[in-house]
C-alpha cells in the first residue's frame, strides 16, 4: 500500500551496499521487523524487502536514526495491538455462550 509522504512517516529507498563497507547489525525488533545498523559511522535501518534485498530508512547520525528507529517500533508495536484486538475481540465473540433457547416456551 503506498501511502501519501506527508513527513510524518519515514522515507525508504533500496538499500545498495558498498562492496567494501562493513555494516554491523545490533538490534532487531521483535518479529525481525527492523534491523538497527552501523555502517561506515553512519546509523540506519534495514527492512527486508519481498521477495529479497533491503530497504533502508533513517540514515545518519545516532540520535537522527534512533529517532526513526523509536517511530518504526512503536507503529508497529501499534499494528500488533490492533491485531491482538481483532483476534481478541473474534475469541471473545466465539467464546460467548450462545442464549439457550427455553423448551417450554
Ligand atoms: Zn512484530
Amino acid at each position: 500500500m503506498v501511502q501519501p509522504n506527508d513527513g510524518t512517516v519515514p522515507r525508504r529507498e533500496l538499500y545498495a551496499r558498498p562492496v567494501k563497507d562493513r555494516i554491523r547489525i545490533t538490534e532487531t525488533s521483535c518479529c525481525g521487523a527492523y534491523e538497527w545498523a552501523c555502517q561506515g559511522g553512519q546509523f540506519l535501518i534495514l527492512r527486508a524487502r519481498c521477495p529479497e534485498g533491503y530497504e533502508e530508512t533513517g540514515r545518519g547520525l545516532y540520535r537522527q536514526a534512533r529517532s526513526v528507529w523509536d517511530l518504526l517500533i512503536s507503529a508497529h508495536e501499534n499494528e500488533h495491538r490492533r491485531e491482538n484486538m481483532i483476534s481478541g475481540a473474534v475469541k471473545s465473540r466465539s467464546r460467548r455462550p450462545r442464549a439457550r433457547r427455553d423448551p417450554a416456551a
